[in-house]
């Protein structure tokens, strides 16, 4: 073990929230080892601003409970401990211990299930320190910070790859991966994130192995994702994601068949809609999943829409509203999305018209106006996308309106 004692590091302790300060400081006085670790360190040595603050202790769930009124436990695959807070949930961990530490083998094994396809299905072992270290996922991942002593503590090596800018997974990749796939796009959203390389023995194994993220439930699936395209680094993800064949996971409408024009326009909306969400001055109202994939599945609506009216001669609003629901449905099974965004998406794509056709921009439509801001960006996307002038015109009408009604309501 490599200690970095606090002359050595740039963390200081008035970077870290009050909250985990005040957890630290409880697990410590009740006599539990407690350490700052994962994000909250990495990006504080980083010069970043921490997402979360994340802990690690040697005091079971159950202890953590007794200690604190407002824990939660919380986990399948794993318990942890959700401290929460009016602004703030800690994440609390007791340390585990994984296979590829050179820990007590009997007792993991009785502790850990596998699936048949080597994913972890169950991983209550806990362990040392130590051992904690070796389960986590990426090296730069796995420093523990003390409030006793303000020293961090290094296992694995984490510190050198800070200094080199290296997403290394730690133990053997493809093992790694194959017990829990998300750690594939963990890696890609560390890397783009903090602009790192990844090691080559951490890149090989993915393209082969992408397909085992079809294993993971929707749901975590478009947490992930969420964290990947809505914080400023969505276009850098999707094509590094791409580059890993992950992409086609995440956003599966892209191996369908499309007409031609459709193909195009699904390739270019693509990009601008990221470079959109990702540009600093996109208000937050954009970034976010209502709007991201209210644009990227657009086109698979339109083509669903031009299907039933060529081969089921429908009339455009019931060809609309068929396809409407078939792809909010489909999607919503795929890709994880909840109903409440579900129904945003809905609105946003119910607007394209209304505001084609300058109808009822006034009264209902503008009361809940982010997702009539949002539908004008849409409306604004397409006209980039398909080259069309008279959306360009129905934007301009539309934002003036915008900000007209949002002056008035506020
Ligand atoms: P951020 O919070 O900024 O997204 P993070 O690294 O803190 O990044 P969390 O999801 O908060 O990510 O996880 C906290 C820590 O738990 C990680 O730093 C890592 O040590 C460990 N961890 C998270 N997910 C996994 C995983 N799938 N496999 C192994 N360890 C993991
Ligand atoms: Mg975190």
């Amino acid at each position: 073990m490599n200690l970095i004692i606090k002359k050595n590091h740039n963390i200081s302790q008035r970077e870290i929230s009050k909250n985990s300060m005040k957890v630290l400081y409880r697990l410590n006085k009740s006599g539990y080892e407690a350490y700052l670790v994962g994000g909250g360190v990495r990006d504080l040595l980083l010069g970043k601003k921490p997402k979360d603050f994340d802990i690690a202790t040697n005091a079971k769930p159950n202890e953590i409970r007794k200690l604190f009124k407002n824990c939660r436990l919380i986990g399948r695959r794993f318990i942890i401990a959700h401290l929460i807070f009016k602004n703030e949930i800690i994440e609390v961990s007791t340390f585990r211990a994984n296979n590829d530490t050179p820990a007590n083998h009997k007792s993991y094994s009785s502790h850990i299930k596998k699936s048949n396809n080597g994913m972890l299905l169950c991983d209550n072992n806990f362990g040392k320190i130590e051992e904690d270290a070796y389960r986590r996922d990426l090296t730069i991942n796995a420093l523990y910070y003390s409030i006793k002593d303000s020293g961090i503590r290094d296992y694995i090596g984490g510190i050198k790859d800070i200094k080199l800018k290296i997403i290394r997974l730690i133990g053997n990749a493809e093992t790694r991966y194959r017990e829990d796939p998300v750690r594939m796009l963990r890696v890609i959203r560390f890397s783009v994130r903090l602009q790192m390389c990844i090691e080559k023995k951490t890149a090989e194994p993915i393209n082969k192995l992408s397909k085992l993220l079809k294993n993971i439930p929707p749901a975590r699936l478009f947490t992930e994702s969420i964290k990947l395209f809505c914080f400023g680094y969505g276009y850098l993800s999707y094509m590094r994601l791409k580059k890993y064949s992950l992409i086609y996971i995440l956003l599966p409408f892209l191996v369908n068949k499309f007409s031609k024009n459709n193909t195009i326009f699904l390739n270019n909306i693509i990009v601008y809609c990221f470079k959109k969400v990702d540009s600093p001055t996109s208000k937050k109202i954009l970034r976010c999943p209502e709007f991201l994939f209210a644009s990227l599945l657009w086109y698979p609506l339109t083509e669903k829409i031009q299907e039933l009216s060529i081969n089921k001669k429908l009339k455009y609003f019931k060809a609309y509203s068929i396809s409407v629901n078939y792809i909010l449905k489909k999607y919503s099974i795929l890709l994880g999305i909840p109903k409440n965004i579900l129904l945003n998406i809905e609105k946003i794509w119910n607007l394209q018209k209304e505001i084609e056709t300058k109808q009822n921009c006034e009264t209902k439509t503008i009361i809940q106006y982010n997702n009539f801001f949002r539908a004008l960006e849409l409306i604004s996307l397409r006209s980039k996308t398909e080259n069309k002038h008279e959306l360009k015109k129905f934007y301009s009408f539309g934002i003036k309106k915008y900000f007209f009604f949002k002056k008035k309501l506020m």
